[in-house]
């Protein structure tokens, strides 16, 4: 009997756990999953085991709890300027994955298209394979990843449904402008199209890069659903909370996805995200202060190491060339990562799993690396990499 379905018998296992499995069985320093290595803010971690123990253990709304909702309506306007109706605009999904994956069944048809732009983070096509949505790459290219306005603008077709946009981008670190964000809202309202967006890295910002909110575009509010999520700002990935928020009729239609995947997200640490989306301002400067700190420890230390960086201008990712580092019998990304974890002992994600099959070449000599670690985290792969001339 064939018991896998069609419908995920083409994937493969995700990065992220062959390269922990690896670095795991060798133990390398593990830069490549994107998960802090220290915890997140101590009043949050207490607002979770207060909800534990104040009887917050039952279902909450499957739109989630009233305070929290208001907590993140809250957040998008002290942001963003971003005016939402807690009760009808905001929605708690289980991780901005689960949003992602509510938003494209609850707005797509099996046999619509989707814009996606590559390197693509990897739950989003899978997410559409599933969703029976076909999905068009458009290639981020160059120094600073940008796209072609013409490539981008002959994506769009009668099929078009939504186009997606990860900004601060996975992978590369690349942040979106608000240029490059206006045509692509242009291209939207041409076409009549919805902006789905993945905002998760929203505050981990370099150099003084400004995160837009593609939702704040003229004309954008009532055809852009806007996703993020706790893990990353508030260093706890693995809560797993997260939501979707933007027009009441984009909401609705996520929501009639979501009541029938999850029905209701964990009730105590929607509790505690009420608490950590209403920490001060000064909470969200020093977060940007010490990932700026962070992503300068280790640009050094990857030059140094002879890769060619991206610097990048957001979230929690360098990408590196690594041409002319490795030895002559490592031909692509997955065998440098490989190589790295085996003979320097230092972790880090390839770049082709970001890539659909025929563009993996694409990636062949690019690597990921996660500067969300503390500093002896860094420092260890610093002394690592120092073995490098001397392999
Ligand atoms: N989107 C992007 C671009 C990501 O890098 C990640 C990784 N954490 C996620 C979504 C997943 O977010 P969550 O853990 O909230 O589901
Ligand atoms: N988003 C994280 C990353 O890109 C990992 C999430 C996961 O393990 N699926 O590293």
């Amino acid at each position: 009997m064939a018991v896998m379905s069609q419908r995920v018998a083409g994937f493969g296992t995700t990065i992220f756990a062959d390269i922990n499995a690896l670095a795991a069985k060798h133990g390398a320093v593990n830069l490549g999953q994107g998960a802090p290595d220290f915890d997140g803010p101590p009043q949050v971690l207490a607002a979770a085991v207060t909800a534990v123990n104040g009887a917050l253990n039952q279902y909450a709304p499957g739109i989630g709890m009233a305070p929290v909702r208001q907590a993140i309506a809250q957040h998008a306007e002290r942001f963003y300027q971003q005016r939402l109706n807690p009760d009808t605009d905001v929605l708690v999904t289980s991780g901005a994955t689960e949003a992602m994956f509510a938003a494209i069944l609850g707005l797509a048809d099996a046999g619509d298209e989707v814009i996606v732009f590559e390197p693509v983070y990897d739950t989003y096509v899978p997410n559409l394979i599933m969703a029976g949505v076909t999905p068009r790459y458009v290639a981020l290219r160059g120094e600073d990843w940008s796209f072609d306005p013409d490539e981008l603008a002959k994506a769009f077709n009668r099929r078009t449904k939504a186009i997606v946009v990860n900004t601060p981008h996975n992978p590369t670190g690349k942040v979106f402008s608000r240029a490059e964000l206006r045509v692509i809202a242009e291209l939207c309202q041409k076409h009549d199209v919805i902006a789905i967006t993945d905002e998760v890295y929203e505050h981990i910002l370099y150099d003084h890069a400004s995160h837009v909110r593609l939702a704040t575009l003229p004309g954008m509010a009532e055809r852009t659903l806007t996703i993020s999520s706790l893990g990353k700002t508030f260093s706890v990935t693995g809560w797993k909370i997260g939501w979707a928020v933007g027009a009441a009729p984009l909401v609705h239609a996520v929501n009639q996805a979501h009541q029938f995947i999850t029905f209701a997200v964990s009730s105590p640490l929607q509790a505690a995200a009420a608490t950590a989306l209403n920490l001060p301002f000064s909470f969200f400067d020093n977060l940007q202060s010490s990932y700026q700190a962070r992503r300068d420890r280790l640009l050094p230390v990857l030059r140094a190491a002879g890769f060619k960086v991206f610097k990048p201008q957001g979230s929690y990712f360098i990408m590196i060339d690594w041409r002319g580092v490795a030895p002559s019998y490592v031909e692509d990304d997955m065998q440098f990562a490989r190589w790295l974890i085996e003979a320097v002992g230092v972790a880090c994600i390839p770049a082709s799993p970001f890539y659909q099959d025929c563009d993996k070449q694409l990636g062949k000599y690019f690597a990921r690396f996660a500067v969300c670690k503390k500093d002896e985290t860094l420092d260890a792969a610093a002394e690592r990499f120092a073995k490098l001339g001397k392999l």
